[in-house]
């Protein structure tokens, strides 16, 4: 694996020995990881030796070495997708994507048969279980379809419960692109590989996700699972999200700008009309007029609009619509219809809970998130929804997937002080959620 580095590191090194022990002891799944953001650095410089030489890319290779080689500094998440570019130049024949595939698979799955000088603990298997996503590229030496069957060939090295594949469609693709890509999927899963789910991926803030529901769908129809990225920044919009919750994913990557109405609407586990509010430390009742209930403005539009209706409906005279009594009816009749508005929508969207992909050093460093405190994380652990702990892109973020248990068991500030079973039923959610299940 790829030197530790940054908050993942300073929570692993913050762990006894039989701290560390015990979240090696986990059976643990990787299931939000992309194949050409994890991997390892070595790997990456020694087939940028076996290169043959061009002017064109050596510069722009070399600089991204160089880059990930000191450790990244990110300002904002979009200086992050210009590095792979280069990365992709790497990876682009059949030989150099079959290793760099077998490299992080081997990285994930098995132990590190030279640990590091120094290490600090006796490497084990990163995880149990790995889902690896990669986005399929018709290059000068692969097609779309033989990029996969590539990929599919190292991965079926494996067993069926230890690793499988979720192509990964891209927010700047055409619709025409996106099309082969489902199609070709779909054609693997008939053909018996191990793909098991589609991802939606790319840079947050390009592309319209509404160009995309007919191909999900048509992945789903053909039994696919679906993951989607969702609400990784502050500029995807909330009509994005409702699009995408729309698609009723069956994991959803990051989610770190949903909105606490959305996922009240949608989530079937968090709070319902007239029961707890957002933490469950807080014993009153809160009712969707409360300003605090996460659906009080879904509440109170529909109020307003209730309102209205019984005011222009009202048969009553001009001086009995000044009285306090008819001020006090309409208030009610308009309170129980909005109330009935809400529980009908929240009906609607039916038995939803989609497993939330966390990645902590992901977003730390990419700035999404300010701290571990901050962390949105926070509220699916309050409220019992289904997380998964996941790395993102080992190679940027210098990070491991103990590493980022680590930052789950490590004490405040460095991690967020969970207790061992916490951590442990986080790690059995990871594995509750995978799609591939080993069957
Ligand atoms: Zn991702």
């Amino acid at each position: 694996m790829s030197t530790i580095s940054g908050p993942s590191a300073a929570a692993l090194h913050s762990l006894s020995p039989s701290e560390i022990r015990f979240l090696q002891s986990l059976p643990k799944a990787e299931l939000h990881a992309h194949l050409n953001g994890s991997i390892p650095l070595q790997t990456l410089v020694e087939l940028a030796q076996d290169l043959p030489p061009s002017t064109d890319t050596d510069n722009e290779i070399a600089g991204t070495i160089e880059r990930l080689r000191s450790g990244l500094t990110l300002d904002e998440i979009s200086d992050f997708f210009p590095l792979f570019p280069a990365i992709y130049a790497l990876t682009s024949t059949p030989s150099a994507l079959s290793r760099a595939t077998r490299d992080v698979l081997d990285a994930f799955l098995k132990p590190r048969n030279d640990p590091l000088p120094g290490s600090i603990y006796t490497p084990t298997p990163e995880c149990a279980y790995i889902e690896l996503r990669t986005t399929p590229r018709a290059t000068a030496h692969l097609s779309r379809y033989t990029y996969l069957t590539t990929v599919l060939d190292e991965i079926e090295k494996f067993r069926p419960d230890q690793a499988a594949l979720i192509v990964s469609i891209d927010r700047r693709m055409s619709d025409a692109d996106a099309a082969e890509c489902v199609h070709v999927a779909i054609a693997l899963w008939d053909a018996g590989r191990r793909v098991v789910g589609l991802d939606l991926c790319g840079d947050p803030r390009r592309g319209d996700v509404s160009t995309f529901e007919k191909h999900f769908r048509r992945g789903k129809d053909a039994g696919l699972s679906v993951t989607v990225h969702i609400a990784e920044t502050r500029e995807n919009t909330a009509v994005e999200s409702r699009i995408l919750l729309g698609w009723h994913p069956d994991r959803l990557g990051h989610a770190t700008f949903l909105s606490r109405e959305y996922i009240a609407l949608f989530f079937t586990d968090v709070p319902q009309p007239g029961t707890c509010g957002p933490s469950n430390s807080n014993t009153n009742i809160i009712q969707p007029w409360d300003p605090r209930h996460p659906l009080h403005h879904t509440f109170f539009a529909a109020y307003r609009k209730h309102l209205e209706r019984i005011r222009n409906e009202s048969t009553e005279s001009e001086e009995s619509r000044q009285t306090l009594s008819f001020h006090f009816d309409t208030d009610k009749g308009a309170r129980r219809a909005a109330l009935k508005d809400v529980e009908a929508l929240m009906k609607e969207r039916g038995v939803y809970k989609p497993c939330i992909e966390i990645c902590l050093s992901s977003n730390l460093l990419c700035g999404t998130v300010r701290s571990l405190e901050a962390h949105h994380i926070q509220y699916y652990l309050a409220n019992n929804h289904p997380i998964s702990i996941c790395t993102d892109d080992t190679l940027p973020f210098r990070t491991t997937l103990l590493g980022e248990y680590a930052l789950l068991l490590a004490k405040p500030p460095l991690g967020l002080g969970l207790n061992h079973e916490q951590v442990r039923r986080i790690a059995q959610m990871g594995m509750d959620a995978r799609f591939g299940k080993g069957k």
